[in-house]
């Protein structure tokens, strides 16, 4: 059923008292802004991989100690968490991301990355290609513009400058030592991400799903090695992994009602050395995608089922059949809260006007925000899209018949001033009107 987020109005905080409060946000988000554009240049040229995030999260704490926050550095990692009081009133949590992906920037920039690092004893070069540079300086006009309007509000600001988001780490271990117990407990917890297919002015916003779950799954497929010139003598592992790689397609075609999408990908399959010599085992990689819990354990079941028969159908004895290792480290899908989407779209809209808040899709990809709404505490959680394509350059991709950079793209180029001042604004009146209801 379509969720009608934009005709509920659970909130009641008078609408044109929000309205004279929405012209003076708007206002300061602009003053702001030319502040974090300086502060996105500075930190889209110096960028740092997951886990590597040392001089990013220093600048977030010395920003966030400059605004007047209580800062508590080095909080699982490079994860920075801040406390600002301001009265009575509910407790709202915003989250950043800080950290970059090993991608060779071709922007052509003033600005653009040309670090390089050793990884693993490899050289690779970082890039700012998911946005997060614009996430981390939008955060920082947003904290300030509150800061400077406080007598409009009252009540926590509770934020995150949150490690690897790309490898689906850093949310969980801020979760695991203990972020809503050492600190507040949220009563909403809101978040952004750019998209390059929206407009800038533009957000996309859904109740319910917004990201899928993700989970890692690695098979490991035993078999009995030999020369290939006597099959008859060997339990061949690629013929059996092949057989696995077939199967999987009817999971989601055959297994799971056609209302419930998943995605299931083997992206790796390594077995052998030599055309011949059957080797002993294979090893095959797949990325899990879904929305419900149901499902997931669903698709894992049927893996390790068709896993184990095509094995046995080879011949394979019981106590060598494939082993199906589900990873630890995954990341749940990303569930906004309906009321607290609606209350967004209804200050978003007083911001940007209710024709520029855009009811988008789920998407297949992952977000590792989802973690926050999920711990027994019970967190409203609302991610929102920001645009981040000027409506020019939009316009004249659609001419050409053209797409924009995607995230992750070593040409992503989003329009950083409108990005960033849209994202305040909007980010602003949220928590203004959150505070206020
Ligand atoms: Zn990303
Ligand atoms: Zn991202």
């Amino acid at each position: 059923m379509r969720r009608l987020i934009f005709l509920l109005s659970v909130f009641v905080f008078h609408s044109s008292v929000f309205a004279q409060v929405s012209n003076v946000v708007k206002q300061e988000a602009k003053k702001q802004t030319a502040y974090a554009l300086e502060l996105c240049k500075h930190l889209h040229e110096n960028p740092e991989l997951s886990f590597h995030e040392f001089e990013t999260s220093a600048r977030m704490a010395k920003e966030l100690t400059d605004i007047g926050f209580e800062v508590s550095e080095k909080f699982a990692g490079n994860s920075v968490v801040g406390i600002y009081k301001n009265g009575d009133g509910p407790t709202i949590f915003l989250r950043t991301d800080m950290d970059a992906l090993p991608i060779e920037e071709n922007t052509g920039l003033p600005f653009a990355s040309k670090k390089i690092v050793d990884l693993d004893g490899k050289q690779v070069a970082v890039m700012h290609a998911c946005g997060h540079d614009i996430h981390m300086s939008t955060w920082t006009g947003t904290l300030r513009t509150l800061v400077a309007l406080k007598e409009h509000w009252k009540g926590t600001l509770m934020v995150i400058a949150q490690q690897a988001e790309e490898y689906s780490g850093g949310a969980g271990q801020a979760i695991e030592a203990g972020l809503f117990s050492k600190f507040p407990t949220p009563d909403y917890a809101l978040a952004y991400h750019i998209n390059p297919e929206l407009e800038t002015g533009q957000i996309g916003l859904r109740g319910g799903p917004v990201f899928a779950g993700v989970k890692t799954v690695e098979i490991t497929v035993y078999g009995k090695g030999g020369h290939g010139a006597y099959p008859q003598k060997c339990i061949d592992p690629i013929v059996i992994s092949s057989r696995i790689v077939s199967d999987l397609q009817t999971i989601v075609s055959r297994e799971l009602s056609p209302t419930e999408p998943a995605v299931v990908t083997v992206g790796s399959i390594h077995g052998g050395t030599r055309p011949n010599i059957i080797p002993d085992e294979v090893k095959m990689q797949l990325t899990l995608r879904y929305f419900s819990e149901e499902t997931i354990e669903k698709v894992i079941t049927s893996i390790k089922r068709i896993s184990a028969n095509a094995a046995r159908t080879s011949g394979v004895p019981e106590d060598k059949l494939p082993f199906v290792d589900v990873f630890e480290v995954n990341t749940p899908p990303v569930l906004n809260d309906d009321d607290l989407s609606a209350a967004v779209a209804e200050f978003a809209g007083e911001i940007i006007g209710k024709s520029n808040i855009i009811e988008t899709q789920p998407e297949m990809v992952g977000e590792d925000f989802g973690k926050y709404g999920l711990t027994k505490e019970d967190v409203p959680i609302c991610l929102i899209w920001l645009g981040s394509t000027s409506p020019e350059e939009m316009q004249r991709l659609n001419a050409a018949g053209e797409a924009p950079f995607p995230l992750h793209s070593p040409q992503l180029n989003p329009d950083y001033e409108n990005t960033i001042e849209t994202g305040i604004s909007v980010m602003a009146a949220n928590v203004i009107g959150l505070m206020n209801k």
